[in-house]
């Protein structure tokens, strides 16, 4: 499942684009003179889909070369020059578990989020784990999450023994319907784990009003969102804690990593000591010679972990940028095309994180042609994209839990019933957006240049203008 949203993915999708059109234009790429002209020209929109020209029989009498063979940017980015010393100054120091380098790497993490307190952790999934539990959150609490998420979001609000409810999506902006939000409030919640998701900021000033109004705390899930900002506020400093990821995928790599971030010196000092055993740690203190204080957890990033982030880190603002840029170009190229409707951003939003770039797909406005079959088509034309996620609330995980011995001591057989649950917690914007219409582009595409966005407009309007000649072949 992870693999769906990770760089590994579209890896593996620009692999095997790379290894399909290998094969389709091998004839034409030979040629040192055409791989010249293909460059110099803009791409041919008149030719074949390029998803056809794989048929020797269609290439034979239509010919036709993808819209783009050129790679795009990689991902992660390693600059050995400019990245390399801190890390192999690190090894070679022998250095290794969490000291100095973690610190200065949670301190400028704090600094770019624009909160007191930053503490590292291994990855997002247990940063989230450990707010929440910090926070007090666990069994017989209901925490409020949106459907529109990866697992790593509800994972940890199953792993405090709470019950996590879902929230429809508003297919606009991909993100929590916060008009649906209130209706969903019970007297069991306790939390709201907004997510930032795609990178692209929730209406988090909204649910901070809500969180106020039924006293509800807010985890932020900001682990697709660095760097974004809402009223010029990053995210991730505006709940009772934020989350962040530094997963391989993430705008922010490190492999794996994570943070949590507060302004709340005594909730990070716990934190703290959770991911450390549960030994004393700031305000977490007990009598002399008391030994362990809290239950804990083992959940240190290592040396060599914060200086690859560092390291990063220097490079993520002007990323930031643009990708904010390339993405509004995009976004103004592709707006009016038929069938074809991009993301909305929230009110407020002063920048984006763009870790995807999402848009609507309308099958009606291209013959009827299947989302699939477009994505195909599409990535054919060196364009890769995904259809991204799939329901989260009606995977089989929810029923597994519900089965668990910690569960069933916990909740009454009705509150168990995932029929009853399945039912409560039926999400049907969300079920159209996954199973028909989210299209996504990697975040990594958009560290391109503007040819590069001319590249995907015109890799779209080519499968829209031969639209009834690829339903026709997928058949
Ligand atoms: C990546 C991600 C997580 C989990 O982070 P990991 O570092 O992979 O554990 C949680 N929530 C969202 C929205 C994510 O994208």
């Amino acid at each position: 499942m992870e693999n769906k949203i990770t760089g590994a993915a579209s890896e593996s999708t620009r692999r095997s684009f790379i290894k399909t059109t290998g094969v389709i234009t091998a004839g034409f790429l030979l040629s040192p003179q055409l791989i010249q002209l293909a460059k110099a020209t803009p791409p041919d929109l008149t030719g074949a889909p390029a998803i056809l020209t794989g048929n020797a029989s269609v290439a034979a009498t239509l010919g036709g070369l993808p819209v783009r063979t050129k790679k795009w940017p990689d991902w992660p980015i390693w600059n050995i020059e400019a990245d390399e010393k801190i890390v192999v100054d690190d090894i070679r120091s022998g250095i290794w578990s969490r000291a100095g380098l973690v610190k200065e790497f949670e301190e400028k993490w704090a600094g770019v989020v624009g909160t007191k307190r930053c503490l590292a952790v291994v990855n997002g999934t247990n940063a989230l784990t450990t707010a929440l539990m910090q926070l007090g959150i666990g069994g017989g609490d209901e925490v409020l999450v949106p459907a529109y998420t990866f697992i790593g979001t509800v994972a940890p609000v199953l792993a405090t023994g709470a019950m996590p409810i879902f929230v429809d999506t508003d297919r606009e902006t991909f993100q929590i319907d916060v008009t649906k939000i209130e209706a969903k409030i019970t007297s069991r919640t306790r939390a709201i784990v907004p997510v930032h998701i795609l990178g692209l900021p929730v209406d988090i000033e909204k649910i901070m009003a809500i969180a106020k109004k039924h006293k509800l705390l807010v985890v932020e899930d900001a682990c697709q969102a660095h760097m974004a900002e809402v009223n010029n506020k990053r995210v991730g400093s505006f709940g009772d804690a934020g989350c962040f990821s530094f997963q391989n995928s993430k705008n922010l790599a490190i492999g794996e990593g994570g943070a949590i971030t507060s302004n709340n010196d005594q909730f990070m000092d716990k934190c703290y000591s959770y991911h450390n055993y549960g030994n004393p740690y700031g305000s977490v203190v007990g009598s002399v010679d008391a030994g362990t204080l809290i239950a804990g957890n083992k959940l240190r990033l290592t040396e060599y972990q914060a200086a690859i982030g560092l390291s990063q880190l220097k490079r993520l603002e002007e990323q930031t940028i643009l990708r904010n840029e390339n993405a509004a170009y995009l976004r103004n190229k592709i707006k009016d095309m038929p069938g074809i409707t991009p993301y909305k951003l929230t009110p407020n939003v002063t920048k984006a994180a763009f870790h995807l770039f999402p848009f609507r797909y309308n099958k009606d406005a291209f013959k009827g042609l299947s989302r699939e079959a477009f994505i195909k088509a599409l990535t054919a034309e060196g364009v890769p994209v995904s259809s991204g996620y799939t329901p989260l609330n009606k995977m089989p995980y929810l029923q597994n839990a519900f089965e668990s011995k910690n569960y069933k001591k916990m909740y009454s057989p009705k509150a168990l019933d995932i029929k009853a649950y399945m039912q409560h917690n039926d999400c049907p914007n969300n079920d159209k957006l996954c199973n028909e219409e989210s299209v996504w582009l990697f975040q990594s595409m958009l560290l391109g240049s503007k040819e590069d966005m001319d590249d995907i407009a015109s890799g779209i309007e080519k499968v829209y203008s031969n639209a009834e000649a690829i339903k026709k072949a997928a058949k």
